[in-house]
């Protein structure tokens, strides 16, 4: 193994310390004081951080940099756009464009509007259905993360599954202090993947549901999927309660497929949440959907933002969109993850190490289990600790996932074979090495609770 300096890097998470809680821009990077992940440059599937080190990135900044980092086409669209101006509070032409593109790659998809981030465009779709129903409640699944509002930020993939109470009665956990505690009530939290429990949920308080707001596929939790044919009876019981079905495809829309999880299952949602590839990493964010749920907006429901529809995220996605239409880029990209995927699991295998991997090629995860997961409370049977040190082998070794395996291994269209077959080899670098260090037969923790 090739010995790595990180004197600039530390120095950089020390002057960051000093002036940023914790010493990152947002929680979910913080992987400890001596090791948050830093990077100074980017080009296709590497990133470098601050002393040269080059990393093999497979979080691409959370998902968003389908293309590769640094893409040309992109960033010089981007360019060209905002030289003649970023802002104008105005419509663009390059706003119409994008979102015809969207409308003609999304199915069920008939308007759009832009927002900024996922988490606001999960919040725009709530208040869309709260409005189009008349109602308040909405339910959420257990392991599903929508973004930072008060409104779902509750039993994400960041809880402990461990405390999550009877599956019949779920503890609703609250993922965060200084939430106003009148929001509990307007929450139900279900385990994903469970027609008994949705059904008694809905029997009981269906009527008062606005809306089921679901990853189809849990790209915080494994990259679990669904069960056949649960989205469908998602969908037959929002139907048959006047619920409003979204459908958050932050990270599985412009991904999974042309037309995201909606194509990938053939379930279209009432509503549907974009943000990440949708521009490459330029910030964007969509909620679209059916002409007469979205049709609401102006009819005494606000929307707006500033920033919403701005030059730079619209110019990005513009060109994304344009690349991605066709389906081909992904098609690849599947194929390369999927490469990937058996070459990790065939590693794992002759190891003796116990796992699944579940999603598709674009984005999965690796669960070190016996038997495989299908919604967040499996994750107790996940050897946590052997993932982190895996991870941390592979991290001082130039690939970079995330460590924390609820976090999907994202491919961009600059994985190449070259980028695949140097990922495995030092895969199985690394897990000689954890190997060594006894922790692979060490007893997965035991389940206790239900
Ligand atoms: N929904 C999902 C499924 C997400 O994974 C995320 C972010 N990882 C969000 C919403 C929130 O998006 P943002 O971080 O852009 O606010």
């Amino acid at each position: 193994m090739v010995t790595r300096s990180y004197e600039k890097t530390q120095a950089l998470r020390d002057r960051a310390a000093k002036v940023m809680p914790l010493g990152v821009a947002s929680n979910f990077r913080y992987w400890g004081r001596t090791a948050n992940p830093v990077a100074v440059r980017g080009e296709g599937c590497y990133i470098w951080d601050a002393d040269g080190n080059r990393y093999i990135d497979y979080r691409l900044g959370f998902g968003p940099v389908i293309l590769g980092h640094g893409h040309p086409t992109v960033c010089e669209r981007v360019a060209r756009a905002i030289r003649q101006g970023t802002i104008f509070a105005a419509l663009t032409e390059l706003e119409v464009r994008v979102v015809e593109r969207i409308v003609s790659m999304c199915p069920g998809v008939d308007l759009v509007r832009f927002a900024n981030s996922g988490t606001e465009a999960t919040m725009h779709a709530l208040r869309i259905a709260r409005a189009y129903t008349g109602r308040e409640k909405v339910i959420k699944f257990e392991g599903q993360y929508h973004g930072m509002h008060d409104y779902l930020l509750w039993t994400t993939a960041s809880s402990n599954p461990t405390v999550l109470g009877q599956r019949r009665d779920p503890i609703k956990y609250q993922q965060s202090s200084g939430i106003p505690s009148c929001i509990r009530d307007l929450i139900l939290t279900l385990p994903y993947n469970d027609f008994e429990l949705m059904e008694l949920a809905l029997r009981r308080e269906g009527h008062q549901i606005a809306a089921i707001i679901v990853e189809p596929i849990l790209g915080n939790s494994f990259s679990i999927g669904p069960k056949p044919g649960w989205l469908e009876f998602l969908r037959q019981k929002c139907d048959e309660y006047g619920i409003v079905l979204i459908f958050d495809e932050v990270k599985t829309g412009f991904r999974v497929a042309v037309g995201g999880a909606q194509e990938l299952f053939g379930v279209q949602a009432d509503l549907v949440c974009y943000a990440k590839s949708i521009a490459n990493g330029f910030p964007l964010a969509a909620v679209g959907g059916r002409r007469e749920v979205m049709e609401v907006i102006g009819r005494g429901v606000s929307h707006g933002g500033t920033y919403c529809g701005n030059v730079v995220g619209t110019a990005a996605a513009d060109a994304t969109l344009e690349i991605l239409a066709d389906g081909q880029v992904l098609k690849a990209i599947d194929a390369q993850g999927r490469k990937l995927m058996a070459g990790v699991s065939e590693i794992l295998t002759r190891a003796g190490i116990a796992h699944h991997l579940k999603g598709t090629g674009a984005m999965f995860g690796i669960m070190l289990m016996t038997e495989e997961a299908w919604e967040f409370r499996d994750v107790r049977r996940h050897n946590a600790a052997l993932y982190e040190a895996l991870a941390a082998e592979l991290v001082a070794r130039g690939v970079m996932p995330d460590p924390d395996a609820l976090e999907p291994w994202f491919l961009c269209a600059a994985h190449d074979d070259a980028a695949i077959e140097e990922t495995l080899s030092i895969f199985a670098e690394a897990v000689a090495a954890v190997q060594s260090s006894g922790l692979i037969d060490a007893e997965p923790p035991e389940d206790t609770s239900e």
